[in-house]
């Protein structure tokens, strides 16, 4: 039996009312800051719950507008987690910033105890990442970033609709920054990335930002960039939208069914399942006793489990500057040996659950 990965074949398998909302798009010649646009921006502020969202061209372009807002620039700090997707570091060193990692819990996000100590003068910014679809341990943070008067950006492109006691992932902060990337949640065609807030003044900033800092045609505000989300992908955004919420239960179904076996097994640990968080499952990841070996089994046997990620981001090549070596940050070390992820979309049979589950418990029960 195979259990993929990717589901994308499947997520626009049956599509048909979708073609013909393209259909009647394309002959609007409405491409660049158009009505469906507009109506995207709206209908994702409402599903979070926020007065404002700003399409923007990827995830990684929600994040560096979002700081260069803020004024974040050349030297600046921004902190945020030592594990987390190249994207993250990306808009943070494109603004000339530097990154100060905080190491993360079990749970994959930073550890929010460990904020204080590595504020500095010069820190201008907290990017707490929702890795995975958990949540970062936004009550906390909030305090530490009203008393030292610190902003919050949040990244929240792995956990659309994730919440700590029914506040959501995007909320929390001055603003949140989302990815439609192929490979996340919710996604469209090509890159594509929003970004939520409830700041009148960050709001109308961000807009300009993301169109050259045009506010019309012949003035020129500020300096800005051209990350616009095409409009052609909101269309398709409008589609997926109202799906949203069904997806991250099904997702969360499914993880729960994981939990309850794998649970069972000796070798697996499921990382903590607190009851005011709702988690996602962008990715779902247990850890796991002699991994490796259980990696290469699951592949063997057709299933494409991952590890996200083996080399953290705090030790890539491209961090070398901050001189930091293997140590630093242990527990998102010890992760790397320990993790495994298994695929959790919304388009997994029971079968290939139960596929999954029986696996993993005949790979241990043979060594
Ligand atoms: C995907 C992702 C991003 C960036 O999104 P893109 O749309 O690919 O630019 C940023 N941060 C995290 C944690 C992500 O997973």
């Amino acid at each position: 039996m195979k259990v993929r990965y990717s589901y994308l074949k499947q997520q626009f398998s049956n599509c048909d009312n979708l073609w013909a909302n393209l259909k009647k798009f394309v002959a609007t010649g409405d491409f660049t800051l158009g009505k469906e646009l507009l109506k995207f921006e709206k209908n994702f502020a409402k599903l979070i719950g926020t007065k404002y969202a700003v399409g923007v061209n990827s995830g990684t372009d929600a994040l560096k507008l979002s700081l260069k807002a803020l004024g974040v620039g050349y030297k600046d700090e921004v902190i945020t987690a030592a594990n987390t997707f190249v994207a993250t570091v990306g808009a943070i060193t494109e603004l000339g910033a530097k990154p100060v990692y905080v190491d993360c819990d079990d749970t994959f996000c930073l550890n929010v105890k460990q904020v204080q100590e590595k504020i500095t003068r010069k820190t201008k910014c907290i990017v707490p990442v929702h890795f995975t679809g958990y949540m970062t341990y936004m009550p906390e943070l909030m305090k530490i970033s009203k008393k030292y008067r610190i902003p919050v950006i949040e990244d929240a492109c792995q956990s659309i609709l994730g919440e700590i006691n029914g506040k959501k992932a995007g909320t929390w902060g001055k603003a949140g920054a989302f990815s439609l990337h192929p490979l996340k949640n919710i996604n469209v065609w090509s890159d594509g990335g929003i970004i939520t807030t409830n700041d009148n003044k960050l709001f109308k900033n961000l807009k300009l930002l993301r169109n050259h800092g045009l506010s019309n045609r012949d003035t020129v505000k500020i300096n800005g960039y051209n990350s616009r989300l095409d409009t052609f992908q909101a269309v398709v955004g409008n589609w997926l939208l109202p799906k949203a919420k069904k997806i991250a239960l099904q997702r969360i179904k499914n993880a729960n069914y994981y939990d309850k076996y794998l649970s069972k097994i000796n070798e697996i640990d499921i990382p903590p399942r607190p009851k005011n968080f709702k988690i996602v499952y962008h990715l779902y990841i247990v850890f796991a006793e002699n991994r490796d070996s259980l990696l290469k089994y699951c592949l063997k046997k057709g299933i494409e489990a991952k590890v996200h990620y083996p080399v953290p981001m705090y030790l890539q090549e491209s961090q070398r500057n901050l001189k930091h070596k293997w140590g630093d940050f242990p527990v998102t070390d010890s992760h790397t040996k320990k993790i495994i992820t298994f695929p959790c979309d919304q388009h997994l049979s029971k079968k290939e659950l139960n596929y999954v589950i029986k696996t993993v418990r005949q790979f241990y029960a043979k060594s």
